[in-house]
């Protein structure tokens, strides 16, 4: 694959596309069903995992690790919510995470280990650091005000998910910061 063929086929995919369906979200704007924080890990294209190929269905907002640990993140955050209207706010992680593993590796250099100094995990084994993880990220969004707004008038759920690399399955972990498995 080169930059070539990386455009041959983005030439394919906009001879393709739906163009009733380009025009439509263009003059309507877009209202997608679901906000989603996943990692950047090309093996969770999420779109591609939760069969949503359509365009305008999903908020994807992605960062190694699915670390809320900015305004970057906060603020596509809050601009799904309170702008987009998304019911959905859903945090992906996922199974044999680099970003984690780097974490539990003690790795703290460069810009890499900044966005992992905002991360504070006890367990010491990749799996559970995991959803550990998952469970401090949705701590953080559940104390957003934007949040806990929506979440008072009954507008949002806030779901933990994990997606296991190995099968392709998505499971719901946690709703609203309850633990539901
Ligand atoms: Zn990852």
């Amino acid at each position: 694959m080169n930059i070539a063929q990386l455009l041959e086929d983005n030439r394919i995919f906009a001879r393709k596309v739906d163009k009733r369906l380009l025009e439509r979200l263009v003059e309507e704007g877009q209202k997608p069903v679901a906000t989603v924080i996943s990692c950047s890990d090309s093996r969770v294209p999420v779109e591609v995992i939760f069969n949503q190929l359509e365009l305008g269905k999903l908020f994807v907002i992605r960062v190694a690790g699915n670390v809320v640990a900015d305004s970057s993140v906060k603020g596509s955050i809050e601009y799904a919510i309170e702008h987009l209207k998304t019911p959905y706010l859903i945090v992906l992680a996922h199974t044999e995470c680099g970003a984690i593993k780097a974490y539990l590796e003690g790795i703290r250099k460069g810009e890499a280990g900044k966005l992992l100094s905002c991360i504070k995990i006890k367990s010491r084994e990749l799996s559970k650091a995991v959803i550990e993880n998952m469970e401090l990220q949705v701590k953080i969004i559940l104390e957003m005000g934007c949040v806990k707004r929506a979440l008072g008038k009954g507008e949002i759920e806030v779901y933990g998910m994990h997606y296991d690399l190995g099968t392709g399955k998505v499971n719901i972990l946690s709703k609203n910061g309850v633990r539901t498995v």
